[in-house]
């Protein structure tokens, strides 16, 4: 059993397969099998396993023409933000487009989100749908929107590492993506994982707590591999403990991680969330994704 520290980075890829495999393989703990080309067969892999929610890592936002803007706040897309302050912009993931795109009968107003898409990523789509009906301009430099705008329609994507007692609490927060290391999928018992558990220590564990706590660890380690001799991983997991390492990878707009922060930032927050979330908050103010702590 080892005792691992909390921490977290941004995943700042933007090449599209890249990052959506990039986060995808945190699910598998499979990362040592990213190569050159792996990406493309990755994606395609989790679009016929219905594992969608992968890709929601990956967002885009468009400038768009006024006319457009009124049809599109018309039809109302699910997962589609428009907002129309200095001028019309949208945001959407890939998912969220893909959903659109897959249905019998493809809402027309978007053919012109297609057109762009099947000429950037024409792996990803099987038919013809796009039409340039309309302009529209892929945004990439965020920091000439304002600060409300940038809020709305700018994703960040932060992997972490903590314990599976966070991230239920996490997850909790909906209006955010997620993808996270299975315990259905990796056993610990494996060279991979030096053939050991790994679990995060309570930040507020009292020094007389301490022994009875790496006792509890020890024993769960224990009696996961005995199972794991009579049954498969994904039975074994239930003796795993709330201070099981875990990963996630989070992708939120600004605006939700704001939100994100202010509840557990608080002092009414769990500590361990609260460590954490502190030190990504931290992050993005030197950043310049939020302008203060509030
Ligand atoms: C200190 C603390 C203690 C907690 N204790 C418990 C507990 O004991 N038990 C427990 O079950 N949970 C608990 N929670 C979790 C809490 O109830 C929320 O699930 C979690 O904080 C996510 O917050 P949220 O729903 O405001 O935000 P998000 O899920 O991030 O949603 C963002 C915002 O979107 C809107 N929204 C999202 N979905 C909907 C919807 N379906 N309908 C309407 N509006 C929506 C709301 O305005 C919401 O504020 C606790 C959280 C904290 C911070």
């Amino acid at each position: 059993m080892k005792i691992v520290s909390p921490s977290f980075k941004e995943i700042t890829e933007n090449r599209l397969y890249q990052k959506i495999e990039m986060c995808g393989r945190v699910c598998y703990k499979s990362e040592d099998k990213i190569t050159e080309d792996s990406a493309y067969q990755f994606v395609k892999k989790i679009c016929l396993n219905n594992h969608g929610s992968v890709l929601e890592h990956y967002n885009f936002c468009f400038r768009l023409e006024e006319p457009y803007y009124h049809i599109l706040k018309e039809i109302d897309v699910p997962f589609f933000h428009l907002s129309y302050e200095s001028e019309p912009l949208v945001s959407f993931n890939v998912r969220a487009f893909l959903t659109q795109y897959q249905k019998d009968v493809f809402p027309s107003e978007l053919k012109t989100f297609a057109y762009f898409l099947e000429k950037n990523y024409p792996l990803l789509f099987d038919k013809k749908r796009g039409e340039e009906e309309f302009k529209i301009e892929l945004i990439t430099d965020f920091s000439l929107l304002s600060a409300s705008e940038r809020e709305m329609h700018q994703y960040v994507t932060i992997s972490l590492i903590t314990d599976r007692g966070v991230t239920h609490e996490l997850v909790r927060h909906r209006l955010a993506s997620y993808s996270q290391e299975s315990t259905r999928y990796c056993n610990y018992s494996k060279d991979k994982f030096n053939n050991e558990i790994s679990v995060i220590k309570p930040i507020t564990l009292p020094d007389e707590g301490l022994p009875i706590w790496t006792k509890a660890m020890e024993n769960a380690e224990k009696s996961y591999f005995e199972l794991l001799n009579v049954t498969t991983p994904q039975v074994a997991r239930s003796v795993l403990p709330n201070s099981l390492k875990t990963e996630i990878v989070v992708t939120a707009s600004i605006q939700e991680w704001k939100l994100i922060f202010e509840l557990r930032c608080s002092e009414r927050a769990h500590p361990d969330i609260r460590f954490i979330m502190n030190q990504v908050r931290e992050y993005f103010l030197k950043k310049g994704y939020i302008n203060e702590i509030i």
